[in-house]
């Protein structure tokens, strides 16, 4: 059911000025994006776009510059008992962390699993209380997300997130610019896996692995919506994979400093 929710969310994206500029990253190559976008959900084989942009821009992180193989792993939609013991587990085995992005009122059904991933070194970011799509809402909304947000995080895991995404990366500029102001870093994503989309857990793990580059903010789901067995088999092997291509797995915050260590050091050098 949420899947066809997120597929209807994501064409219907495509028809509103928030939803293009949260989709496809560019106004400018909006309209050839969204005619690729719309010939792919239709024919129904993989996407050929990485995700809705690259870099910083309109006050939201899609992707960090990096010269070294790192890149940081999300996870919307969690916790959940189905997956996220799971998906941990094979970041321990590949010495990997990543970022979460809990959805409040999950959060409140299984805060342990959000607590053990805090222990293990992972990081958590906000997916507002109930994962509403707010693209097409007013504020008011937004504010009442975020008021429950900040109830029920420190509740639960004795800790405000620094870090916010939308659902279903749908937003507008005041609506960014509204939880900026609330001290939130807003993310977005430059690699979707589209791990709502595709069924076979190769083919997900190989679109990841084929296009993925160094400083990319990767989209993935721990929702209990998702087929596990696909999860996993598609996660391992892209653990697996990347790890041999010598790259390193870093929540978001490290992945940001790690760049601004890279633009230190480049400054120092010149
Ligand atoms: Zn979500």
């Amino acid at each position: 059911m949420r899947l066809r929710r997120a597929r209807r969310a994501a064409a219907a994206g495509w028809r509103t000025p928030a939803g293009r500029r949260a989709l496809a990253g560019r106004a400018t190559l909006a309209g050839a994006t969204a005619v690729l976008f719309a010939l792919w959900l239709a024919a129904g084989s993989p996407p050929s776009l990485r995700g809705p942009g690259t870099g910083t821009r309109g006050g939201v992180l899609f992707s960090v510059p990096l010269e070294a193989k790192a890149v940081a792993l999300t996870f919307d939609d969690g916790p959940s008992e189905n997956l996220t013991p799971a998906v941990l587990d094979l970041l321990k085995r590949y010495s990997a962390r990543a970022t979460f992005f809990p959805i409040g009122r999950e959060l409140e059904r299984h805060p342990e699993l959000a607590r053990r991933a805090l222990e293990e070194g992972h990081e958590i970011g906000c997916h507002t209380y109930s994962h509403v799509y707010l693209g097409g809402r007013g504020e008011a909304r937004l504010k009442a997300e975020l008021d429950r947000c900040d109830e029920v995080f420190p509740r639960t895991l004795g800790i405000r997130p620094d870090l916010f995404r939308f659902p279903g990366l749908s937003y507008s500029d005041a609506l960014v610019r509204l939880v900026s102001g609330r001290g939130y870093a807003v993310v977005s994503c430059s690699l979707d896996s589209y791990d709502w989309r595709i069924k076979d857990a190769r083919q997900l793990a190989r679109r990841v692995t084929s296009l993925v580059r160094p400083g990319d903010i990767v989209l993935m789901h721990d929702g209990d919506w998702l087929d596990r067995n696909r999860q996993l088999e598609a996660l391992d092997l892209i653990l697996k994979t990347l790890q041999q291509q010598g790259y390193e797995f870093l929540t978001v915050s490290e992945l940001v400093r790690r760049g601004l260590g890279e633009a230190l050091e480049r400054g120092s050098g010149e």
